[in-house]
């Protein structure tokens, strides 16, 4: 191959892979809004319920001194089979099937718990439910979902745990339905 055909198609590849770039970026925008995604702290995405309820509980928080930070939020499918594919090889943790997380809902966030006796961990299994968030894999401590139509908040006077609490007001009634 002469120099100038090959300065020729390497341009050429070049063009065309950005053309390939361009042309897939619009429809992963449009698949983000149609899941109704937007940008939390850390630049993960979640569905804007998730969203919007995890930053009252993280507002929250702090004012226990506890900062909650998201390690893992929406997964596309071919993240999630990226992960599934890891946890079949022994190579990362627990993974659901492709398809089957709600991870790809939005709907379930991971956050940095450190080990269960951790402040951050304790302060979620006390008041998480109250902005409808719960745990819903038991080998998974940092995996929490919003599932606000079936996580009750506790009686007045008692968190999560059903311990009795101090004197802080309880935060205002949230709807009480599920992201669609
Ligand atoms: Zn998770």
């Amino acid at each position: 191959m002469s120099l100038a055909l090959f300065r020729w198609s390497f341009l050429l590849a070049c063009l065309l892979s950005t053309v390939a770039l361009a042309g897939e970026s619009r429809p992963r925008r449009q698949k983000e809004k149609a899941a109704k995604l937007v940008r939390v702290e850390g630049g993960h995405r979640l569905h804007r319920d998730t969203a919007t309820a995890l930053k009252r509980m993280a507002t929250d928080a702090l004012k226990d001194n506890v900062a909650l930070r998201v390690t893992s939020g929406y997964r596309s499918l071919r993240e999630q089979r990226f992960l599934y594919d890891q946890y079949r090889r022994g190579r990362g943790n627990k993974a659901a099937r492709p398809g089957r997380s709600n991870h790809q809902r939005g709907l379930a966030v991971d956050l940095v718990i450190g080990e269960r006796t951790s402040k951050r961990y304790l302060w979620l299994e006390a008041n998480a439910c109250r902005f409808g968030f719960r745990r819903t894999v038991p080998s998974e401590p940092w995996h929490w979902e919003y599932r606000p139509s079936s996580t009750f908040p506790p009686v007045v006077g008692f968190d999560c745990l059903g311990n009795p609490t101090t004197s802080r007001e309880p935060p205002a009634p949230i709807a009480r339905t599920d992201a669609s």
